[in-house]
C-alpha cells in the first residue's frame, strides 16, 4: 500500500492507496501545534494502517515549503510544528521505513502528470490557486526543483512593470516574505479579495466576489478585469522563460470558469509572436492530489 500526507497549516490529509492507486481509506485532522504531536499523530496513522491493510506501506508527504539541501532541515512557516526539524530523519526513526518528503505542488502536478491533466507533456507548469499561490515544474518526466528546492516561486515574482502602466494608481500590497508587489498578493484567492477590497472600499471573500462578477456588478466585473490583467501579465514571463507544453491549473479559484478563457486570450500580448500558447487546463484531481502525489513519490 502506498500511504500520502497532504500537511497544511490548519489540517493534514492522509489516505491510503492501493497498487492501481486506488484510494482505499482517507481522513483527516487538524494540525498539530506541537512538533511531538504531530510525531504521534502520523505514528498513530501509520502503525493503524499497517494493520487494517495487513501491509508496511510506504510513506510520501507533502508540505507547504523545502527541505534545505545542505542541512536537510524543513523551510516550513506556514506550519510552526514542524518548521526547522528534520522530519524526513526522525520520521525514518520512529516508523522504521524510510520517509519521502516533497513540496506540496511539486506533489499536486505530480499526480496531474500520472494519470491527470498534464499526463504525456514534456515541459508541464501546475499553478495552484488558494490562500497563496503555488508552482511547480515537470519537465520530460521528473519534477524540477532547483538549486534550492524553490524551483516554480512564482508567487513572490514582483509584478511586471508594464502593469503599472497601465494601471498607475495599482495598490501597493506587502507579501508574507517581507517584499511588495509580490504577484501572488494579486492572483491568489487572497489577492483577489486584496483588490476587490481596495477598489471596493469593502471586504469580501473570493468565492463572493466571482458571483457578484456573473451577477454583472460593475465593481465585480472591473476587478476581476484588474486580476485577469496582472495574471496573464505575470503568467507570460513564466512561459517566457519555462515555454512549457501545458499548464495546469488547480485550487479554489481554478473552479471559476472564465479563468481559462480569459487567459487565453490576454496572454498572446504578452509573449513573442509566432509563439503557441501553452494549453490551459483545469486540474483533474481537484483537492484530492495532493495528498495523491505524496503517494506517488513511492511509486514504482
Ligand atoms: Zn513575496
Amino acid at each position: 500500500m502506498l500511504y500520502g500526507f497532504d500537511i497544511g497549516g490548519t489540517k493534514i490529509a492522509f489516505s491510503v492507496f492501493d497498487q492501481q492507486l486506488v484510494c482505499v481509506f482517507s481522513e483527516q485532522q487538524p494540525t498539530p501545534h506541537e512538533y511531538t504531536d504531530f510525531m504521534v499523530l502520523i505514528n498513530d496513522w501509520v502503525k493503524q494502517a499497517d494493520l487494517r491493510f495487513s501491509c508496511r506501506g510506504t510513506v510520501g508527504i507533502g508540505f507547504p515549503g523545502a527541505v534545505n539541501p545542505c542541512d536537510r532541515r524543513l523551510h516550513c512557516a506556514n506550519v510552526p510544528a514542524i518548521e526547522g526539524r528534520h522530519l524526513a530523519d526522525d520520521l525514518t526513526i520512529t516508523l522504521g521505513r524510510d520517509v519521502s518528503l516533497e513540496n506540496d505542488a511539486n506533489c499536486f502536478l505530480l499526480s496531474e502528470c500520472h494519470g491527470g491533466s498534464g499526463d504525456g507533456f514534456a515541459t508541464v507548469l501546475g499553478i495552484t490557486l488558494g490562500t497563496g499561490v503555488g508552482a511547480a515544474i515537470f519537465v520530460n518526466g521528473a519534477i524540477h526543483r532547483g538549486y534550492n528546492a524553490f524551483a516554480g516561486e512564482i508567487g513572490h515574482c514582483p509584478i511586471p512593470a508594464t502593469m503599472l502602466l497601465k494601471y498607475p494608481k495599482l495598490p501597493q500590497f506587502s507579501c508574507g516574505c517581507g517584499r511588495k508587489m509580490c504577484l501572488e498578493t494579486y492572483i491568489s484567492g487572497t489577492g483577489l479579495a486584496n483588490l476587490y477590497k481596495h477598489y471596493a472600499g469593502m471586504p469580501l471573500k473570493s468565492p463572493d466576489i466571482l458571483d457578484k462578477y456573473r451577477a454583472g456588478d460593475k465593481t465585480a466585473i472591473n476587478v476581476v478585469d484588474i486580476y485577469l490583467d496582472l495574471f496573464a501579465a505575470g503568467l507570460g514571463c513564466v512561459i517566457l522563460v519555462l515555454d512549457p507544453d501545458v499548464i495546469i491549473l488547480g485550487g479554489g479559484l481554478s473552479n471559476f470558469e472564465a479563468l481559462v478563457p480569459a487567459l487565453t486570450a490576454r496572454l498572446p500580448e504578452h509573449l513573442l509572436k509566432g509563439m503557441r500558447l501553452p494549453t490551459l487546463r483545469s486540474a483533474t484531481f481537484g483537492a484530492a492530489g495532493g495528498v495523491r502525489g505524496a503517494a506517488l513519490l513511492n511509486y514504482p
